[in-house]
């Protein structure tokens, strides 16, 4: 014996974990709930990690006077004279390369995933919970057999 209004109430505030409330007939629902839910989790620090580690920034130098180019890593002092001419007529370019997170095509991977994740992991449980017949509840868990 079961209550439909507490496995509704349950759904909506909590998700996934509605199906811990029929847990003999729903385990499987809940233990796919909780890969969706460790998968969104992923999801929204995976960007803040990869671009942690994927902040590169170098510096680009051009000489004015004798055309010279060279590259610094991020961290070193910009240089003040040309390493070629001496000139101080020196031009410093920084560049910040594009971080792994931030790709148009990883965002929209991102985001499809996340959406996924969020219906298996709430809006499933509240639509099913929704369509089960109040009967489901009130002869669980021997309904239908
Ligand atoms: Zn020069």
């Amino acid at each position: 014996m079961r209550s439909k209004t507490a496995a509704m109430l349950l759904a909506v505030f909590f998700g996934y974990w509605t199906w811990v409330y029929t847990f003999c007939l729903d385990w499987w629902k809940f233990v796919v709930g909780v890969i969706s839910a460790v998968l969104t989790f992923a999801l929204l620090i995976l960007p803040a990690v990869l671009s942690m580690s994927g902040d590169a920034e170098t510096k680009l130098t051009e000489c004015l006077d004798c055309g010279q180019r060279w590259q610094d890593d991020a961290g070193g002092d910009a240089p003040s004279v040309c390493q070629a001419c001496g000139s101080a007529n020196i031009r410093v370019t920084q560049v910040t390369e594009s971080e792994p997170g931030r790709s148009p095509l990883l965002r929209t991977l991102a985001l499809v995933c996340f959406a996924g994740t969020f219906c298996c992991s709430w809006l499933w449980p509240v639509i099913h919970t929704a369509l089960r017949p109040s009967a489901f509840y009130a002869d669980y868990p021997l309904y239908g057999k």
